[in-house]
């Protein structure tokens, strides 16, 4: 199927992109011996992990049933991270995981024992109490009060016996002068414990496949914690993975006028790319400009009820027409695993976009989606 043949909605994930990303992230992995692993909360599109695993390391999940899915589809490691296990998940993850990192001390006392007894490695998330990101409280895990990692002030390192790595997370599509100085903080406060460790896994948020990303000095970070204390460095990265590798295609199903040109999409902001409002972020679109680049502007908008499901405001070379197919671009990422069916809308279709161009729908969705998450 050709891409302009595609039903619409839909997410289209271009092998070629994904690639392209992954064989950078390999490039780092190659130089220095660390280990990257795919967060799969940012892109779980499971068709694409045969080709994930042929270069990185495995998975990272936010739970049980990321955790089984990384295990069924990519089957290398799998890691798990979440801020409190349910009893009666722990057994199942464990069972499923290498790694199990635990958020707290008394997670800690509860559950290290038993993952010590599968065999499996302990890790304790840490938080260095270093904020290097501005006005996104939103995505700061360092932020004053938040639920995150222990605090050197909550340390015990009485119970750090069996726990073979530290973990952190503090960043969000940040480049790697962030890590530096978070890194900085963590050796700072949690210095003395390194030494003892086998592992120190940095998390994600690394934006390693951007343009402008200082992939030396990520380099640089990975390689001091390996030679200054014999550790072996993991990094968890979702959006790098998939940044830039897929699209939305959307339909203009009308144009209305009230004060500015409006145009009506088959998609919806809230339901099938909600960070455009939760984030919030407009994002690229094809053969499009900023208001005042091109002479035709239009606000997009979303067929749901709610008067906030706008994608933003574009300018185009012609006036938009009914039936037009509009092209969102970096959707592969925190789009297709938050999308929701608000006001029964259809989920979009999902397709892959082959290296030879060709399109291969790989699946659909309808009414039976939307009925059976009900009662
Ligand atoms: C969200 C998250 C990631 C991935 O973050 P990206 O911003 O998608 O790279 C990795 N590890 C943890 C613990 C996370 O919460």
């Amino acid at each position: 199927m050709k891409f302009d043949q595609l039903p619409t909605p839909c997410y289209v994930v271009d092998e070629a992109l994904l690639e392209k990303n992954l064989k950078i992230l390999r490039g780092v992995m190659d130089r220095t011996g660390c280990k990257i692993i795919l967060a799969q909360k940012a892109f779980s599109m499971y068709k694409m992990y045969p080709l994930v695993a042929e270069y990185l390391s495995g998975a990272t999940a936010s739970g049980l049933h990321e955790a089984r899915l990384g295990q069924e589809e990519m089957g290398k490691e799998n890691h798990v991270f979440s801020p409190a296990y349910r009893d009666d998940e722990i057994d199942e993850i464990i069972s499923l995981c290498d790694h199990i990192i635990l958020n707290s001390f008394s997670q800690v006392e509860k559950f290290k024992d038993k993952v010590l007894q599968a065999g499996k490695k302990v890790g304790l998330r840490i938080n260095p109490e270093c904020s290097t990101q501005q006005g996104h409280g939103l995505y700061d895990p360092c932020a004053p009060g938040s639920r995150f990692g222990v605090t050197l002030e909550q340390f015990r390192p009485e119970l750090l016996d069996g726990i073979s790595g530290l973990h952190f997370h503090t960043l969000c599509q940040q480049n790697s002068d962030d890590l530096a100085v978070t890194l900085q903080a963590v050796e700072e406060k949690f210095g003395a414990w390194l030494p003892q460790m086998e592992w120190i896994n940095f998390g994600g948020g690394h934006h390693i496949t951007r343009e402008d990303y200082d992939i030396p000095l990520l380099e640089s970070c990975i390689k001091r914690m390996q030679e200054k204390y014999g550790l072996e460095v993991y990094l968890e990265p979702g959006e790098a993975v998939a940044l830039n590798a897929g699209f939305l295609v959307s339909t203009v199903l009308d144009t209305v006028r009230n004060g500015i040109e409006i145009a009506l999409l088959d998609t919806s902001a809230s339901c099938h790319m909600p960070d455009v409002l939760e984030m919030p972020y407009r994002p690229p679109l094809i053969d499009s400009g900023e208001p005042g680049d091109k002479p035709f502007l239009y606000r997009l908008g979303g067929s749901t009820c709610m008067s906030g499901d706008i994608i933003g405001d574009y300018s185009f070379d012609r006036p938009l027409k009914i039936g037009d197919r509009l092209v969102f671009g970096d959707m592969a990422i925190y789009s297709m695993v938050k999308n929701t069916t608000f006001n029964g809308m259809a989920l979009p279709a999902i397709a892959i976009r082959k290296k030879d161009g060709d399109c291969e729908v790989v699946r659909e969705f309808g009414y039976e989606e939307f009925k059976t998450r009900l009662a």
